[in-house]
C-alpha cells in the first residue's frame, strides 16, 4: 500500500494527548484486493480508540462495512452490512502505529463462508434452475418427491426414518 489512507498514527502524539479517539470513512478502494471472487466492499468506517497504558498503547476499534457478496443460494448479488471488532497492543518503543493491516484483516474475516441474500432464500430449484424467491415453479424436486414417497409408506416407517438428534 502506497498511500497511508491517514491510517498511520504518531505514537508520541497519541501520548500526549493522553489518547486518541476517532471515526474514519474508509475509501472502498483500499480494501480492493482483499475480498476473493466477486465480493466488494461497497463502503465501510472504523471507529478507533487508542488508550495510553504503562509502556504500551491499546487500540480497541471495529470495522462496519456494506459488502457487495453473491448469494450462495441462489445466486442473486445482494448488500451485506457486518461490523467486526478488533485490539491491538502495541510497544511504546514504536514511532508509528498504521492501522490499516488490522483494518484490511478485518474486511477479510467479515466476510462470510456461505453469503446468503436473507436467511429465508430459497434458493434455486433443483429441476428447473429457477430461482424460488422469484416464482414458485411446481416442480417435483428430489426432497419432496422423497417426503411424498415416506408419506406412502405408512406411519410406521416413518419412525424408522426419524433423523437422529
Ligand atoms: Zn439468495
Ligand atoms: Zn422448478
Amino acid at each position: 500500500m502506497e498511500k497511508s489512507h491517514g491510517l498511520v498514527f504518531s505514537t508520541a502524539e497519541i501520548r500526549e494527548k493522553g489518547g486518541l479517539t476517532l471515526k474514519k470513512a474508509l475509501d472502498p478502494e483500499f480494501f480492493a484486493d482483499v475480498l476473493e471472487g466477486p465480493a466488494k466492499v461497497a463502503n465501510a468506517n472504523v471507529d478507533l480508540v487508542f488508550s495510553v497504558g504503562g509502556d504500551s498503547l491499546l487500540l480497541e476499534g471495529a470495522v462496519e462495512a456494506g459488502l457487495h457478496l453473491e448469494c450462495a443460494r441462489c445466486g442473486e448479488p445482494f448488500t451485506g452490512k457486518f461490523t467486526e471488532p478488533f485490539d491491538e497492543l502495541y510497544e511504546d518503543a514504536v514511532e508509528s502505529i498504521d492501522v490499516s493491516g488490522t483494518l484490511r484483516d478485518s474486511v477479510a474475516l467479515m466476510m462470510p463462508l456461505k453469503p446468503l441474500c436473507s436467511p429465508q432464500c430459497k434458493g434455486l430449484c433443483q429441476a428447473c434452475g429457477g430461482n424460488l424467491n422469484l416464482k414458485v415453479c411446481g416442480c417435483v424436486t428430489g426432497q419432496e418427491a422423497e417426503f411424498s414417497e415416506a408419506k406412502k409408506e405408512g406411519p410406521f416407517k416413518d419412525l424408522k426414518r426419524r433423523p437422529r438428534l
